[in-house]
Order: C-alpha cells, then structure tokens, then sequence
C-alpha cells in the first residue's frame, strides 16, 4: 500500500493542480510527503498516534497557518488519503485514538493484494491524465488557440 499512499498524494496534486490551474512543486512536495506521513507511527501504536482525525485537524490548521488555505487543503486532503486507503483494508485505522482504540477497517484491500495494485494503477493514469490534460491548455492558451 506504500505505493499507494504515495500516487494518491501526486494524484491528489495533480487534481488540486488541474482544478485551480496552478503547478506548484512546493505544493507536489507536500502532498508527497503528507501522503505517507501517517506511516511515522511504523514502531509506536500503528494505525492508530498518527492515524486519526485529531492529528488530521493539527496537520490541516498547522499547514494552514504555515502556507494558507490552498497549502492546507493539499496537505490536509493528502494526509486524510492515507488514512481512508488504510481504512479501506482489513487491519483499519484507529481514526478516533486517543478517544478509542478500536479499529475501524473495510476489507476491501488487502496490502499488495490485486486491488490495491489495481488503485495504484488508476491513480497512477488518473495523475497522468489530468495533467496531461493541464499541459493541453497551457499549450493552447500559450499558442493562441
Ligand atoms: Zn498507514
């Protein structure tokens, strides 16, 4: 699923980027980053210090604070891809910790399973798509058509 997190965040970017037709590495960089930052919590209380709501609201005001409402949107909606994708498997994510320990997941994918390869896949062509897409319209508007 590391893979996974890791296109979600470029998707992610490349949406934001296609949406608000602006390229922005800083922007790329974070999404990358906020993607699989949850996974910080690998040694101490997996899936459950870094992967809830309440540390989702820190990362959203903080980035907000840092960079403005465009960087938090990005960060935020990067980091909160991470915890869906993880909700989404059998082990779930602990999205009320500290409040609650109990684990909330899907069972839809299992980590390296066939759908998660085949989320990464169309993630990965939804990401080239768009700014495929993008790249259309800046040449358009730069050669006058
Ligand atoms: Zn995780």
């Amino acid at each position: 699923m590391k893979k996974t997190h890791l296109v979600a965040g470029i998707f992610l970017w490349a949406l934001f980027s296609y949406l608000t037709k602006s390229l922005d590495v800083l922007f790329l960089a974070a999404a990358v980053l906020a993607s699989i930052a949850p996974d910080l919590d690998l040694r101490i209380k997996h899936r459950a210090l870094l992967h809830n709501i309440f540390v989702l609201a820190v990362v959203a005001a903080g980035s907000w604070f840092l960079q403005g409402l465009y960087f938090a949107i990005i960060v935020s909606s990067a980091y909160f891809s991470h915890i869906l994708l993880d909700s989404l498997t059998k082990a779930g994510v602990a999205v009320l910790f500290p409040l609650s320990s109990k684990r909330y997941g899907l069972r839809l994918v299992r980590n390296g399973g066939l759908a998660d390869k085949s989320l990464c896949v169309l993630l990965t062509l939804s990401s080239v798509v768009l700014l495929l897409q993008y790249s259309k319209e800046i040449l358009s508007q730069f050669l006058g058509l």
